[in-house]
């Protein structure tokens, strides 16, 4: 069963065997949330740093609540995060005959069993244990009934009722569950569809997965999980259980604690580089470092530096950590993901955008921010901030902006130092301060008060622009004295 690799050496085949294969399982009912992201980027940074294998797998064996639309939504959001896979996606819903067989095995050997116990009686019986203060659990009517398939049967696994099952956690340490705590569990419903637990080990020892690292809710399967490695006779993957991520107050995350899923960030304008950044961090530390490219993460991630509490959310560090790789990007790392924003503002236009970014990146936290602050280049006409024209479009300033221009226009070249020194001059020969001049220009040139620094805007926008823009004002500052 499965597909064992076709390998000719030896040699060849032990390295293939200890590859590093990591999953990513989603359920498709809804859309990747941060904590899924966390996991998802948990195994692939350790595939990719181990030079192995990782493999997607969506769980749809729920048909009640999983949608195509579900999986249409994880996968670009994983597609966006960079996160890429070497294996699938399979879906569970397709893979039911090899389920079965693996349970006809199960049932072949007296490992699993037939049940007729309608919902009914189970349900009668599991209120009975409650009100007697019992734990209720499956009291193996069938268990020894020899009983054949029938209409409305399902299949149990025989679980072992002593003994203990250890969970040699990487993360956590050992855990020690009592086995007869866990009851004969369901591995087949009577509509032929495996459940959960069954399906993950069936799906993670046919895909070959050798590691297996997902949040601590799943921590209380994986004594079941062993247990049906163990009956299949399957050596067991490395499990590790990460620490749910808690909201600020320590509640579990959930929406009151921000945007829970992937794509609200890349919608708020926040880059991809930067959530990985941040979920990674939430949950693994490399000494103090707080910063990582990606290729960083790849080459330092490792299961050891996993940390056992739970990290929290916090969406002011997130803001921070994305202006930081704003800042450290290159432009042309930027200008993709930019795109879409500036068409928000209907700028399609390429030219010079990559300068227009650089003067941008210390002051923008968000993408949005960038493109709002980067839309003055890109207009045809300045329109002006109202308040602005009024404070410094006025007529005692159309002398200083007419020398301006003069000067401009015979400026030997447009560089920062040459711009600064033309202001020099002006600030001599009118006896303004810098602050008094530059405002004014600045409202021509961008609309409003607020940019990066004059003498680079004026460097970027480039002669031609920097000129027509000073006419407008100039023209503006007179029709207006004149109404
Ligand atoms: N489908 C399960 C989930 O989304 C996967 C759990 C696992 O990693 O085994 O939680």
């Amino acid at each position: 069963m499965g597909g064992e690799p076709k390998l000719q050496k030896d040699g060849d085949l032990d390295k293939e065997m200890k590859k590093t294969r990591t999953r990513f399982p989603p359920s498709p009912s809804g859309y990747l949330h941060i904590g899924g992201a966390r996991t998802a980027l948990f195994n692939w940074l350790l595939a990719r740093h181990d030079g192995g294998e990782f493999i997607l797998r969506i769980e749809d064996t729920d048909v009640a609540r999983s949608t195509s639309e579900s999986v249409d939504a994880i996968l670009e959001a994983l597609e966006w995060l960079g996160i890429d896979w070497d294996e699938g996606p399979y879906f569970q819903s397709q893979r039911i005959e090899i389920y079965n067989e693996y349970i006809q095995k199960l049932i072949d050997t007296g490992k699993a069993y037939y049940c007729t116990c309608t919902p009914e009686t189970l349900e009668e019986k599991r209120k009975t244990a409650l009100a007697r203060g019992e734990k209720p659990k499956y009291d193996g009517t069938c268990r020894d009934k020899g009983l054949s398939w029938s209409p409305g049967a399902v299949v149990r696994f025989r679980s072992p009722q002593t003994g203990t099952t250890v969970v040699e956690d990487v993360i956590k340490g050992n855990v020690v569950f009592e086995n007869r705590e866990l009851d004969d569990l369901i591995i087949q419903r009577s509509d032929g569809t495996p459940t959960y637990n069954f399906a993950v080990v069936v799906d993670d020892i046919s895909m070959n997965i050798n590691t297996v690292i997902r949040g601590d809710d799943h921590l209380n399967n994986t004594p079941r999980q062993i247990l049906l490695y163990n009956a299949l006779e399957y050596p067991l993957p490395v499990f590790g259980h990460v620490p749910m991520v808690l909201g600020s107050d320590r509640s579990r995350l959930s929406k009151r604690h921000g945007a829970m899923s992937v794509t609200a960030y890349r919608d708020m304008g926040y880059l991809p580089q930067a959530l990985i950044n941040y979920l990674v961090r939430l949950g693994w530390s490399y000494g103090n470092q707080e910063f990582f490219t990606v290729d960083e993460l790849i080459e330092k991630f490792s299961l050891e530096n996993i940390g056992r509490s739970a990290g929290m959310f916090n969406p002011e560090k997130l803001l921070a950590i994305n202006a930081e790789h704003i800042r450290f990007s290159s432009p042309e790392e930027l200008l993709p993901h930019l795109k879409p924003f500036l068409k928000e503002f209907n700028i399609e236009s390429d030219e010079y955008l990559c300068q227009a970014i650089r003067t941008l990146q210390t002051r923008s936290k968000t993408l949005i921010d960038m493109a709002k602050g980067a839309a003055f280049y890109f207009r045809e006409r300045i329109e002006y901030e109202e308040k602005a024209a009024s404070k410094f479009l006025r007529p005692q300033i159309k002398g200083v902006l007419q020398g301006l221009l003069q000067k401009l226009k015979s400026a030997s070249t447009f560089d920062e130092t040459t711009l600064e020194n033309v202001f020099v001059e002006l600030m001599e020969e009118t006896g303004l301060k810098l602050g008094k001049i530059a405002q004014p220009v600045r409202v021509a040139l961008t609309g409003g008060t607020v940019s990066p620094g004059i003498f680079e805007i004026m460097s970027v926008l480039g002669r031609d622009r920097v000129l027509s823009r000073l006419h407008a004002a100039i023209r503006f500052i007179e029709s207006s004295s004149e109404n």
